[in-house]
């Protein structure tokens, strides 16, 4: 087996001589990937320097869902958007908080990255994602079309000597059994649809060519990642690993011309022409800092990558950047399961039967809405003096028998099967005490300590509104986001009545998949300082800036779309500065 450090070794070798860069990549995720791309491809020399062993950040972990409506394979099969209705969107789920211009560039911009992708290589290829609606499709300039796209399949053995520092991703299949998001979607309906149970032969299919061939197939985050680190070897980047960025240096001007990097316990001083980039991610994992701008956290329950700890907002601070957004994160509920390991909550809160109570035992808000949405309820209700951390996710015996949830597949026992699957709930589940299990509705009230009374209230109410198909208290269902991995056959594809037992109740906490808050930046990705002027030469894009939706949350690949296009943005701002002509308007 090739030892990780390779990479870094091999990285090192390559980066001796580049002692002066043209210009300074600072982190290998999305965002990072792609800046080094773009601006090498306009004739920069360009360097990336990772903290981790492990390239590819919470991009590899990711689903790897890339919203960028227009995208090139979007528009070969449908018609183009207008770019107003797309602004209006963000400016409406940003609350205003965004500027126009930046809203403009990340609209216009993204289009042209992956435009740009395409012709870096032929291993940029992505698929659409179509019918995955936008997370607010109701708001002005929403859609339920499908703007996201994903990179195709990717074999792991093309990556050769670079597979085994590639960061190893959570969101695990059995090995063989690789799994786009529309594959998903599909295998999602295995108890109720013909299409359902097809696609689980394919899965199953896929892995015994796996077995045989020895393919290493990928998808979502890993595949993007894959994909783009092979380019980056292609376009002959230099990308060394175990070199954290420590500070950034600046001439008299304040101009930012160079970094310090650590490597080995040794400082090194690398000088950079143009600009530096920092796509190092959020500070996902910097407890003391989380606390201070999120005081409701009494742990760290980031699924981000270990190495996110906000290193480049601090960087870029000591530069006198300005930040905002601390405050917030792209949240994500998630049951703890002990060990520092978190079971994320997508489609589970789109299950009809199921509900979330709070220490109260009551609901309140819509849980199959989006994830982020939902944690700022949690948050505010936490706030408001009620119990909301924990939360109890309740399902009844139909809802475990009928849906896959937490990764717990609704089939009969198969023995040394890769899979949870049975009727009974897995040991390590009930021994974690995330889970609890009751034939009454009163025993499980007194199990998850909230009062039976209010409990046994608002199972009667949600009953009701089953019945009704409506929410009227929350208004589950009535978006077509909700909707998606609901169950269609029913009025409201969100609201089932919950009458037999036995309850299953699930603790739930506010994770996330990386904090969104960081440094102020402008339609070119250029930092901005604390009285809102541009540092010449620091850019940033990512989770180091304060994110392009603000507090709101696009849609399925909302997070990593700006970081790919920002980065972008950065190299091609940095490259016409370079080249003396004025940079094109975004
Ligand atoms: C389970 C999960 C699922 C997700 N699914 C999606 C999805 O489908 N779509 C979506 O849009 N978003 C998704 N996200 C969120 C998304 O992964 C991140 O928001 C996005 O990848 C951030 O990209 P980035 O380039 O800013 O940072 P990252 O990809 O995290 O890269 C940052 C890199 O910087 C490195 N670094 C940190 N400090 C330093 C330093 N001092 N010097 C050098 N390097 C440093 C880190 O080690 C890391 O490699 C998901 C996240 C998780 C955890």
């Amino acid at each position: 087996m090739t030892n990780p450090r390779h990479d870094a070794i091999d990285g090192m070798k390559e980066a001796d001589g580049m002692d002066e860069v043209d210009v300074l990549v600072v982190g290998s995720g999305g965002g990072g990937l792609v800046a080094a791309l773009a601006a090498q491809a306009r004739g920069l020399r360009t360097l990336v320097v990772e903290k981790s062993q492990y390239y590819g950040g919470s991009t590899v972990l990711s689903g790897g869902s890339i919203w960028i409506p227009n995208a090139p394979e979007i528009l070969r099969h449908r018609a183009a958007e207008s770019p107003d209705d797309l602004i209006a969107y963000l400016e409406a789920i940003s609350d205003g908080t965004v500027s126009r211009e930046r809203i403009r560039a990340v609209v216009e911009q993204g289009p042209r990255m992956l435009a740009f992708l395409e012709r870096a290589g032929p291993h940029m290829r992505f698929e659409w994602r179509p019918d995955y609606p936008d997370y607010h499709p109701a708001a002005p300039g929403g859609s339920v079309v499908g703007r996201s796209v994903e990179a195709l399949p990717f074999d792991r053995r093309e990556l050769g000597d670079l597979d085994a520092s590639m960061r190893e991703p959570t969101l695990r299949t059995p090995r063989g059994m690789w799994i786009r998001s529309n594959d998903l979607h599909a295998f999602l309906g295995i108890r109720r649809s013909w299409k359902g149970k097809a696609m689980f032969l394919r899965l199953l299919a896929r892995m015994v060519r796996a077995a045989i061939t020895g393919a290493r197939i990928t998808t979502r985050g890993e595949a993007l990642i894959g994909r783009l680190r092979l380019t980056t070897l292609d376009a002959g980047i230099p990308l060394v690993l175990e070199t954290p960025l420590t500070q950034l240096v600046a001439d008299d001007t304040g101009r930012v011309v160079g970094a310090h990097v650590e490597q080995q316990g040794r400082t090194r001083v690398v000088k950079v022409k143009h600009g530096v980039i920092l796509a190092s991610g959020g500070f996902d994992h910097d407890l003391p800092m989380r606390k201070q701008h999120q005081p409701v956290l009494t742990s760290d329950w980031s699924m981000g990558a270990p190495e996110n700890t906000g290193d480049g907002i601090r960087a870029a601070g000591d530069r006198g950047a300005g930040v905002a957004l601390l405050d917030d994160a792209w949240w994500m509920p998630a049951i703890p399961w002990g060990e520092g390991k978190l079971g994320l909550l997508l489609f589970e809160r789109q299950i009809p039967g199921q509900f979330i109570v709070n220490g109260d035992g009551r609901r309140y808000t819509n849980e199959a809405g989006p994830y982020t949405d939902f944690v700022h309820d949690m948050i505010a209700g936490e706030n408001a003096g009620v119990t909301h951390i924990p939360s109890w996710l309740i399902i009844d015996e139909q809802s475990w028998r009928t849906n896959m949830f937490a990764g717990h597949l609704p089939l009969p026992k198969i023995p040394w099967a890769p899979v949870l699957t049975g009727r009974t709930l897995p040991t390590a589940w009930t021994e974690s005490g995330s889970v609890k299990k009751a034939d009454s509705w009163a025993e499980l009230a007194d199990m998850i300590g909230v009062p039976a009374d209010n409990l046994a209230g608002t199972v009667d109410r949600f009953n009701s509104f089953a019945r009704q198909g409506r929410d009227l208290d929350f208004g589950r269902g009535d978006s077509a986001y909700d909707n998606y991995y609901g169950d269609p056959r029913l009025p409201n594809p969100n609201l089932r009545e919950m009458t037999r037992g036995p309850y299953y109740a699930f603790k739930v906490i506010p994770s996330d998949l990386g904090t969104k808050g960081g440094v102020l930046t402008d339609e070119n990705a250029q930092v901005i300082d604390v009285h809102g002027r541009p540092i010449p030469g620091l850019y940033a894009t990512g989770n180091t800036s304060a994110a392009v939706t603000g507090h709101g949350y696009s849609g399925p690949g909302g997070t990593i779309g700006p970081a790919m296009t920002f980065g972008y943005v950065a190299a091609e701002h940095i490259a016409s500065l370079a080249a003396g002509t004025s940079p094109s308007a975004p």
